[in-house]
This record gives structure tokens, sequence and C-alpha cells, in this order.
């Protein structure tokens, strides 16, 4: 690098900045800031990369710049996001940042039509180009595929989704209802499974895998959703600044007055589960502004109807209602629907006094007030968590298909989490991602292995950091952590603090694990070894609390609870129980002791969503999110960065700047130069042609590789060659 060109050094909030190197010690170089001329500071060796010649210059795949690493890769990221260029290729991986605003006609009708057929590179990247690759794949290779979207909250996960649904079922739909069914019950689903928090003001709490069915002739002939963890604790609680789940304030701002009355509903300040942890505001237009200026002030924190500025229930209240009819719910069912809404509002607002010997609630013995309030809060989570299960089953009898010969599915999952308190929930969605950052690995690094072997390209092996020893922390029989902590909750007494020293001294020196103290953080420092623990995962340590781990692994009802439901005079309140997963012989044979496993439940469906995700052809997405504040055009580098090293992108680089990244099979150079070449040259066949080609612009022989049926080119020489023949 020391050749007298600047080059990226670490940045404290850019992520990098362009400077020289002005020194050169053990591993440490001195930097001197192209915009802070005098001034030095000293970087890391590892952390300082080579720049492009001409840093504003921006490219559609990042693999045909000279110098593939992270610096590179962000640049050319930032430069496009600056020109509303918000997607960008590595390879055949396409990297989405979040605009926050709708770029015109990015997704309109014209968009949609202009990327059917095309391969993968001829048009700008897009969504759309990797879902009609998805088509193509499944169409020549008659094989089933998946798309893979990922990134963190609010990095836009849902719309591209959204958008991959849209394209293929407008594109290759077989024109009927079932086409406007997969879109429309999104609604439904965001209306029940995704709240407002701090980071996304429409964040799905729960991931979902979609899928869309064709028959032989590839046409779309319907869809199936599964889900996967929904998050129980918010029906409760909400930290500040959140909400709950959007139908609880949509229907009590969107029901008729018939139905407010019916269902004794008011605002939703009269709730307790709506009004806890969570900012109330004024429901008077005029004064929106005003608390949007005074968000972070005490005085707007007064009681009044608890409607957020930033969000239309009403509107949305009326949208999910069009939505639900044309996936085709009646009235009927769209009342059961809204009843059990209510219903777990009011559960909520029952309050238990002490009377001495017991409260209102109790089983062989008398419940102490909190034991009471903690069961209330148990059924309300039961019974919004089942409702949740039978919206989705409800949906997809919405598009029933009955031959399929293939499908293309779509993953939005949350991407890999680290906050300054992570629970369960976090430990869950962690090890979730470290599943599926191996299955990347193994698609991306074995399929370029492959493609290297089958056209006899002879490079050595592709080496990456295997994670499968982390995985085996989490689920391995008996000895990962899901099996303590299950064992744990098997205890008579369990406790959440005799779960994590199990945890420590079952692993004592394993490299994945340590104890809190052991953290970079000053927060986790002060965790004893029976508060927590950390894991080492792919993208980072993280230190998981283990406060109420037992009790957010158990999945069962106290036995006296679950007859109470079971026992309903409301059919459907019944049946929502009646069809749960946990069958009558786990219910009596667990007893009063009752559980069900949260975790293993999870990893279960994990597995069989790894099972046929290696069964798929695949595609990935890797969403960003370009600022915590939610607005458009603020593009934050380093939090970009750090984005870009947890999907596994920086691994990627790695394994291309070593490889051949940039290929073209010999028909499309011939076809693509023939008109530079003397009439003599094109006699020959495409691959004497390049040959021939060559040679005559005298290429240095490590800058590509002939295979079988393409040319590779290392980094960066491919566009250089472009750029040779069409400047001659
Ligand atoms: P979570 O994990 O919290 O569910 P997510 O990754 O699914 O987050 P989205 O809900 O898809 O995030 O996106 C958050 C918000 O960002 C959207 O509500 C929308 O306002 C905006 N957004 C995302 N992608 C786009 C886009 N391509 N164009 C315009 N706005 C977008
Ligand atoms: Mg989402």
């Amino acid at each position: 690098m020391d050749d007298g060109k600047p080059v990226w050094a670490p940045h404290p909030t850019d992520g990098f900045q362009l400077g020289m190197i002005v020194d050169i010690g053990a591993d440490a170089l001195t930097i001197e800031p192209l915009n802070q001329k005098g001034k030095t500071f000293l970087a890391p060796m590892s952390q300082v990369f080579p720049a492009e010649d001409d840093v504003n210059k921006h490219v559609d795949d990042n693999c045909s710049l000279m110098y593939l690493n992270e610096a590179t890769l962000l640049n050319n990221v930032r430069v496009r996001y600056n020109k509303d260029h918000i997607y960008t290729y590595v390879a055949n991986i396409l990297i989405a940042v979040n605009p926050y605003y709708d770029i015109p006609k990015l997704y309109g009708p014209d968009a949609i039509k202009s990327y059917q057929g095309k391969s993968l590179g001829t048009l700008p990247p897009h969504v759309f180009a990797i879902a009609d690759k998805a088509y193509r794949d499944m169409k020549v290779l008659k094989m089933s595929q998946s798309i893979i979207v990922s990134g963190e909250s609010g990095a836009g996960k849902t719309e591209n989704t959204k958008f991959v649904l849209r394209y293929l079922t407008t594109t290759y739909g077989s024109g009927q209802d079932i086409d406007e069914r997969i879109v429309e019950a999104n609604p439904l689903l965001e209306a029940f499974g995704n709240a407002k928090t701090v980071r996304n003001n429409n964040s799905s709490r729960f991931g979902k895998f979609v899928e869309i069915h064709f028959n032989a002739k590839n046409a779309v002939v319907g869809g199936f959703v599964s889900h996967y963890l929904l998050e129980k604790s918010r029906i409760c609680m909400q930290s500040n600044d959140e909400r709950n789940y959007h139908i609880f304030y949509r229907l009590c701002a969107g029901a008729s007055e018939d139905l407010k009355k019916k269902l004794h509903l008011d605002s939703p300040d009269s709730f307790r589960y709506l009004n806890r942890g969570c900012t109330r505001y004024f429901a008077s237009k005029d004064s929106d502004k005003q608390i949007m200026q005074n968000r972070k002030s005490p005085e707007h924190i007064k009681t009044g109807a608890l409607k957020d500025p930033l969000l239309d229930d009403q509107g949305d209240f009326n949208r999910m209602c069009v939505a639900m009819k044309k996936i085709g719910l009646n009235d009927t069912e769209k009342l059961d629907l809204f009843r059990v809404v209510a219903g777990v509002l009011h559960l909520g607002n029952i309050d238990f006094e002490e009377t001495g010997s017991s409260s209102g609630l109790h089983w062989l013995v008398p419940l102490k007030v909190e034991q009471a309030n903690n069961a209330r809060d148990a059924l309300a989570k039961a019974v919004y968590s089942r409702l949740f299960d039978h919206v989705v089953k409800r949906v997809n009898q919405c598009f029933p298909f009955e031959i399929s010969s293939n499908f293309i599915g779509v993953l939005d999952i949350a991407g890999f989490e680290y906050f300054e308190h992570n629970s369960f929930e976090q430990f869950c969605i962690n090890y979730c991602n470290e599943k599926l950052q191996q299955f990347f690995n193994e698609r991306i690094l074995k399929e370029e292995q492959e493609l290297y072997q089958k056209e006899g390209l002879g490079v050595n092996e592709v080496h990456y950091v295997d994670n499968q020893d982390c995985i085996d922390l989490v689920e391995a029989k008996l000895v990962g952590i899901l099996d303590i902590l299950d064992e744990e909750n098997r205890l008579p007494q369990p406790s959440d603090q005799h779960f994590a020293l199990a945890v420590h001294s079952k692993h004592k020196d394993h490299f994945r694990l340590t104890v809190p103290r052991k953290s970079k953080l000053a927060v986790h420092r002060n965790l004893r070894d029976d508060e927590g623990f950390i894991i080492r995962h792919f993208a980072g340590a993280v230190c998981y609390e283990t406060t109420r781990f037992v009790e957010k692994n158990n999945d069962a009802l106290h036995m006296s609870l679950e007859s109470l439901v079971c026992e309903s005079k409301d059919k459907f309140v019944r049946e929502l129980f009646e069809n749960s997963n946990t069958s009558k012989d786990t219910k009596q044979k667990a007893g009063k002791l009752s559980f069900i496993s949260v975790g293993n439940k999870f990893k279960t469906q994990l597995n069989l969503l790894l099972e046929k995700l290696r069964s798929t052809g695949s595609s990935f997405i890797r969403c960003v999110k370009p600022n915590l504040r939610m607005v458009s055009h603020q593009f934050e580098g380093a939090l970009i960065l750090s984005q870009l090293q947890c999907s596994g992108m920086v691994s990627v680089l790695d394994l291309m700047q070593g490889g051949f990244p940039s290929r073209a099979p010999f028909h499309e150079l011939y076809n693509m130069y023939k008109q530079y070449m003397p009439a003599k040259l094109t006699r020959l066949n495409p691959r004497l042609f390049c040959k021939a080609l060559f040679k005559a612009l005298g290429l240095n022989d490590n800058d590509f590789k002939f295979g079988l049926t393409r040319v590779f080119f290392r980094p960066g020489k491919f566009a250089e060659f472009d750029q040779i023949m069409k400047s001659d």
C-alpha cells in the first residue's frame, strides 16, 4: 500500500477516512488524514486498506473494483446512496440501503416490466432483479428457490420482501384472486405481528418465511406462510416510546361506535396493556408538531388519548379491513378476531386485591397479588399468541393450492442483535443468525469453489471460519445451552441463577463462551457469573443477561388457566386452544408443573427451515439501515460498516479478493468486442477469439484465467480490460 497513494483508515463516525501513510511501525501505521494536513494518528495495520484511484467512481457490482475490502465497499455504497442508487451487488448478493423515502419510479409498473427475464447485471442492481433471477433459476433448473433477506431492525427487510412478492405475483401470476391475496395478506399479518419500536415504526416482531407456489407451467398457484417467535412480552408491557401490537390501537381508533359499544372499547389510554411504559400523546392534530418537538421533555407525558402522531391508526384500521375483505374473511371471522383483541385488553385491566386469605385467582393455594398479576399476564400472552397463530393459519387458507411443482420462499427474519441489555429473545435470534450465517458460508463459498472446479481453474481451496462450534454450544443434545435451560425448567424450583452457573460449569474452557466479567463493556462487567454469559458470535461478542430466561422458555399455561380457556363459553376462544400445537398428552404429562419449551420448539422449526433452504437454490439480500434517526439522505458510515461486517460481507470480499470475482462467458465477450476487431479475428470461435484478443492486448497472465466456458478475472481486471477495449 505504501506507494504514495491515499489509503482508507478508520474514522470513528464515518467508518473510514482517506489519508496518507507517513510512517510504518511494527503493527501500526501513522496516518495523515487528507483533509487535516499536519495532524496524524495511529491505525492498526489490519484496519488500513488500499483505496481505488478514483474514490468518486461507483460501480453496480462491487467486484468490479480493483481493491475488494470493507473500506472500498463502504465507499461504493456511500457514493451510490448519495445518488439514490440504493442497491449494489457484491457478485450475486444484493445490498439494499433503506432510503427512508419513496424514490420516484423505483418500484413502479415500468420498473417491474423492465426486469422481466433479464439476467442479473444487465440492468442496475434491484430487488426485482433478484426476484427475477430466482424465478428463472426455478424454471430452468426445475428447482425451488429461496431469497434470504436479512438486516437489523428498520433496515428494510419487510419492505423488500413485499417488493419481491409483488414482483412475482404481478409478473408471473395466474391473473386470479390468489395473486392479490398473497400481497394483501401482509396488512393483516402486520396489524397483529408488527409494532412501533424505537428502531422502527412498523417493526415485525416475528419472523416469517413466505412461499409462493408455482404449477408445472410456472404460474402462481398459491402461497404458504410459516412464522417464528412472536415477541410475547410486548403484549403486557412495552419499553419507553414503544407500543403494543398495531391492532390494539387500530381497533380502538377505527371501530364503529356500535362495535366500540359491543366490545366496551374506550381510548387506548384506559387500558393497562397500552398505557404502561408508553409515551402518551394528545390526540389533537394541532398539538402533533409540538409533541414532536417536545418528545424528550416530560411535559408531553400527560394523560390523553394514546395516539402516536407518526401513525394513522384510524386510516390503517380501514386499510386493514379492506385487506381482510380482499383475502376473503367474512364479518363473523372479523368480529371473532376483534373480540379476542378487546378481550386481551379487558383482561389486562383486571386488578387483584389482597384479601388476607386469598386473592381472586387461586389454584391449590391462594395466590399473592403479584402471583395473580403474573398469572393474568401469562393468560393474556397465551391468548394473543394463539390468536396470532390463528391469523397465520387463516391467512394460509386464503391461498390454498393442491398441486405445486416448485416454490420461491422469502425469509424475512431479524438479523444479528446486540443491545446494551440482551435477553432470551436476542439469544434465540442470534442463534438463528449463526445458523443462517453457516448456510450463507456454505452456499457462497462452496458454490464459488465448485464453479472454479467445474471450470478446471485449479485454484486452491477456499477457507473460512466455520461457526459449527457456536451452533453446537447452543443446540447440542444435553450440553447445549437450550438443553441446559430445559433441564432447569423441569426442576421443581427452577432458577435463572442456577441455570447461568450450569452453563458456565458445563463449558468452562469453551472458546465461544465466557463470563460477563470479561466483557469490554462496563455495564456487563458488574454482572455476576450467575447473572449471565457472553457468547462470541461470528458477528461479535454478546452478553446475555439470564434473568427471566426460565420464564421466557416456558410456553405452558398453568393447568387451572388452561382449563379456564378450554371451558370458555366463547367457541372461538375454545378453538384457539384446542387447535394449539400442544397435544393433550403433553399437557397431561406435564401436569401442574407444566413446561413446554420455547427454545426447543424454535430449534426444531429452525432446523426444518434450514433443511428446506438447503434443498433450494438461494439468493441473499442484505438490508442496511443508513442512520438511527430514520431519515432520508443521511449516511452514517460507522453504523453502516458494522452492519456490513455483521452480515458476513467482509469475508465474502476476502474470498473474492483472493479469487476471480469477475467472469464472462466466451460468447459474451465475443459479441461485446467483435466490432472492435479485424474481420480475420472474428472468424475464430469465441474461445480462441478471446485468447487471441488477450494476447494482442498483452494482458498480464496473472490477471485472468481461462475456464471451460468463460474467462475469470482477478478483482478490477475485467473493468480495466473493458476500458482498454472501449478507448482504443
Ligand atoms: P424490523 O426488523 O424492525 O421488522 P425491517 O428490516 O423489516 O425492520 P422495514 O419495516 O422493512 O424494516 O422498513 C422500515 C421502514 O423504512 C419502512 O416502514 C419504510 O418507511 C422505510 N423503508 C424501508 N425500505 C424502503 C424502501 N425501499 N423505500 C422507501 N422506504 C423504505
Ligand atoms: Mg420487518
